[in-house]
C-alpha cells in the first residue's frame, strides 16, 4: 500500500519543522496556517481517521492527546489556550486520511468553528 502524506514526512521523505517525536507520535508544522502557532500531532500508525480507530488504538490516542497537551506548553500556548481539532470526513473538511490532531494557538478563537 502507498504511504500516507504523513507517513512520508514521518519517513524525511518529505521536509518538514518537526516540533516534537517518539516512538509512537510526531508533531511538526502546518504548511497552511490557520493561526499563528499550527501544528498538526500524528501517530505514525497510519489509522485513516478517529471514525475507524479500533480498540488496540486505545494507547496511541491517549498517548496522541497527553502529548497535544505537552508540545501545546512547550510552545507556550498554555497561558492564553488553545484548540485542539480533529476533522472526520468531508463534513469536517478532513483533507489527509491519516488521523491527525491540530494544535491552534496564539490567536482567539471563534465559536462555533466555520
Ligand atoms: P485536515 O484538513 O484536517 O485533513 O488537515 C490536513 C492538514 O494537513 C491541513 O491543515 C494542511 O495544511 C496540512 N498539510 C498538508 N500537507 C502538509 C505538509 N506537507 N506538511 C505539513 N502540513 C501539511
Amino acid at each position: 500500500m502507498s504511504k500516507t502524506l504523513f507517513e512520508k514526512i514521518i519517513a524525511r521523505e518529505i521536509p518538514a519543522t518537526i516540533f516534537y517525536e517518539d516512538e509512537k507520535v510526531i508533531a511538526f508544522k502546518d504548511v497552511n496556517p490557520q493561526a499563528p502557532t499550527h501544528v498538526l500531532i500524528v501517530p505514525k500508525k497510519p489509522v485513516p481517521r478517529i471514525a475507524e480507530a479500533k480498540p488496540e488504538d486505545h494507547d496511541v490516542l491517549g498517548h496522541l492527546l497527553l502529548k497535544a497537551a505537552e508540545v501545546a506548553r512547550q510552545l507556550g500556548l498554555n497561558e492564553k489556550g488553545y484548540r485542539l481539532v480533529i476533522n472526520n470526513g468531508p463534513d469536517a473538511g478532513e483533507s489527509v486520511p491519516h488521523l491527525h490532531c491540530h494544535i491552534l494557538g496564539g490567536r482567539k478563537m471563534a465559536w462555533p468553528p466555520g
